[in-house]
């Protein structure tokens, strides 16, 4: 598939097939299973919009009793880093007091999302917060911030797909792909 980015005419180039993305998610719910009490309630906290396919398919392989949260954080324009993260709307929601909070994210570039929500959480209570990520590019990491669950590690080219948006489209794609250029 052929993507005007700017102008920049890039190709699409298929990373990780739909089939090759159940059969991951699916081993990260069984590893998330693994690690919480059966019988506590886990609080996934999924992070708009990227997370909404990842989360949808994660919470289907989990096995405690389970609360779905989101928060929305917005720090991309095109492909390009604003360098800032907002929390969007409202702050968290109410209701992490005393739970095992799992932060569900799309992909981990610089991490600084991450941080800033990490660092939002930390006044909320929670019994215990870590990370999943469909995604993770360890060489665009600028501060050290390390997923407990991860999809896949990749490079450092942009990919849309899966929930993962170029400026709101191609969330839809079931496949993940990566911008390159022609
Ligand atoms: P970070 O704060 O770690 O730099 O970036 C986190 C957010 O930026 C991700 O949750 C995601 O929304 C967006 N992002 C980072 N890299 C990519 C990418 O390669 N493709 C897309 N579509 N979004 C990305
Ligand atoms: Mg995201």
């Amino acid at each position: 598939m052929n993507i005007d980015v700017n102008g920049t005419p890039m190709r699409a180039r298929s990373l990780f097939t739909e089939v090759q993305i159940r059969a991951r998610v699916t081993q990260l719910s069984q590893e998330i299973n693994r690690t919480y009490p059966p019988d506590e309630v886990l609080v996934v906290l999924m992070v708009l919009h990227g997370a909404l396919l990842f989360t949808a398919d994660l919470v289907r392989g989990l096995a405690m009793p389970t609360v779905i949260e989101s928060v929305r954080l917005k720090s991309y324009q095109g492909t390009q880093s604003t360098g800032r993260v907002d929390i969007v709307g409202d702050t968290l929601p109410a209701s992490l007091a005393g739970c095992h909070v799992l932060v569900v994210e799309d992909i981990i570039d610089t991490g600084r999302s991450m941080e800033t929500l990490l660092a939002h959480l930390e006044g909320a209570g929670a019994k215990s917060v870590r990370i999943a990520t469909l995604l993770d590019k360890p060489e665009a990491h600028e501060v050290d911030i390390k997923a407990d669950f991860i999809g896949f590690s990749i490079g450092r080219n942009f990919v849309i797909g899966y929930g993962l948006d170029l400026d709101g489209r191609y969330r839809n794609l079931p496949y993940v792909a990566e911008l390159i250029k022609t």
